[in-house]
């Protein structure tokens, strides 16, 4: 829709949410039509890998919160810490002093990360990550004498933040409709979305139509033009797109070889989503030059995110011809001392076993909920490590997602929240994150209500006339 179109367009279907009176909490992404006035599923508590709802239903967190709670609800470790931190030294300033926690975190994130990614700025969030990487990119640029090398590469169906530079780079047509974004800064690549590559291709051509695509920006817009290219290494909220083999190596290299720099946006697959604390090396075998992180840093305990910073960046800066030049950047809560003694314990618990039975029990995870395929609705399941979505389509032959409009993802989630399970609908797409201390009978639970849920949402699309699979 166009801003000049708003007072003839049809009015679009509100969300299923409560619209009976005006309240104060105004939530993330909300619609015009029921802005202020929404009242989303209240959520009481949570324990383990579940939540209770504001009835006392009994759900399984599917989307472990929105990628985070990865150590799962309730634990007592991070209670503990947070607790003894905030008694110990609530806060400090980080622009005039340093606490041990921040010290000793870096230390420990700095011994995970992949080549010299020795350093971290800490922030607030994900989109704050985001944010610092990209204006520590400007800024080393403007030191280094090439001002205009400032152009940031981006890709169709990404999601990196909620802050003015960040989401500019986001490449989901909903997040940008109707929202202003510094365009002139970006480009956008095409998404490496093998379930809807072009027809006639397969995976290794699609592989290689990306990379020439790639390849073809930085001759069109030059390479002293281009300063980094920023990639989530499995697309979370655009649906958990896993690119096709060798594709995340191979942009490495052309960002290598035409001194780009890669930022690898790691807010989801870090911290055991993907079995390991940092996937990019471990997983994709690149050592990025820098990598934002949040969410299962703290699993979500206390907002916390960061970025890993290569120290040749920092070297190069040391060595410019402009010593004076300020990086003029900082939070009130970056190297926040509770979040990072949360962060401290959250990584006791992920380095004690968790990331080990995060890696065991994901083949199990895939495997289970790849047999939903089986459904008439289902295009694909697709996923890696503790993380999956489940595709929905109106036919399994051209593969063309269902109409905007079903909101097949509400559909199958509210049918699934009957059975006891969240999940976190994106449209034509269900997605499932859960806590990694998910055990094998609580997925199979998972993928039976799933499969039910499926079942009854065929039914109710077939009754209303709005699907004919
Ligand atoms: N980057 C990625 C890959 C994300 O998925 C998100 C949030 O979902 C963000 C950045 C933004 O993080 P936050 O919401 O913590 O600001």
């Amino acid at each position: 829709p166009k801003p000049a179109d708003h007072q003839t367009s049809a009015r679009p279907k509100l969300d299923a949410a409560r619209v009976d009176r005006q309240r104060p909490l105004v939530q993330p992404w909300p619609q015009a039509g029921s802005i202020g006035t929404t009242l989303l599923g209240p959520i009481g508590s949570g324990d383990g890998i579940y939540v209770t709802d504001e009835a006392g239903r009994k759900l399984m967190d599917g989307p472990a919160g929105m990628w985070c709670v990865n150590v799962g609800h309730r634990r007592a470790e991070l209670a503990d810490a947070m607790r003894d931190q905030a008694m110990a030294l609530s806060y400090s300033s980080p622009w005039y002093t340093t606490s041990a926690p921040s010290l000793q975190l870096a230390e420990r994130l700095a011994a995970h990360a992949p080549g010299d990614l020795d350093h971290v700025f800490f922030t607030t969030g994900g989109s704050s990550a985001v944010e610092t990487a990209l204006r520590f990119m400007q800024f080393s640029n403007n030191v280094r004498g090439r001002p205009e090398k400032k152009i940031i590469v981006s890709r169709q169906g990404a999601y990196h933040g909620s802050t003015y530079l960040s989401a500019s780079l986001n490449g989901r047509p909903r997040d940008l409709n109707w929202m202003d974004s510094l365009s002139d800064k970006v480009v956008m690549l095409s998404c490496p979305n093998p379930f809807q590559r072009p027809s006639g291709m397969d995976e290794a051509q699609f592989a290689d139509f990306l990379v020439d695509e790639f390849r073809q920006v930085i001759e069109r817009v030059g390479a002293e033009n281009i300063g980094a290219h920023v990639a989530e290494p499995i697309m979370a909220s655009g649906g958990v797109i896993v690119p096709p083999a060798g594709y995340v190596k191979r942009m490495f290299e052309l960002c290598r070889a035409n001194d780009i720099l890669y930022i690898a946006d790691e807010v989801v697959t870090a911290f055991g989503r993907l079995g390991h604390v940092f996937a990019s090396k471990d997983v994709f075998g690149i050592e990025p030059d820098m990598i934002t992180f949040a969410k299962g840093v703290t699993s979500g305990y206390f907002p916390l995110g960061g970025v890993m910073i290569s120290a040749r960046l920092l070297e190069e800066l040391r060595r410019s011809n402009h010593p004076e030049a300020m990086f003029a950047h900082g939070l009130t809560y970056s190297s926040h001392p509770i979040g990072c003694a949360v962060a401290l314990k959250n990584l006791d618990i992920l380095e004690d076993g968790l990331l080990e039975h995060a890696r065991a029990i994901s083949p199990y995870f895939q495997k289970s909920l790849k047999t939903l395929e089986e459904l008439p609705l289902v295009g694909e399941v697709r996923g890696m490590g503790l993380m999956a979505c489940v595709d929905c389509v109106a036919d399994k032959v051209n593969r063309n997602p269902l109409a905007l409009d079903v909101e097949v993802g509400k559909r199958i989630d509210a049918h699934c929240q009957e059975r006891g399970l969240l999940v976190r609908p994106l449209i034509n797409m269900c997605v499932i994150s859960p806590p990694l201390i998910i055990t094998e009978p609580e997925i199979d639970r998972m993928t039976e209500i799933l499969s039910a849920s499926i079942r009854q949402t065929m039914d109710d699309l077939t009754r209303d006339g709005l699907w004919n699979g």
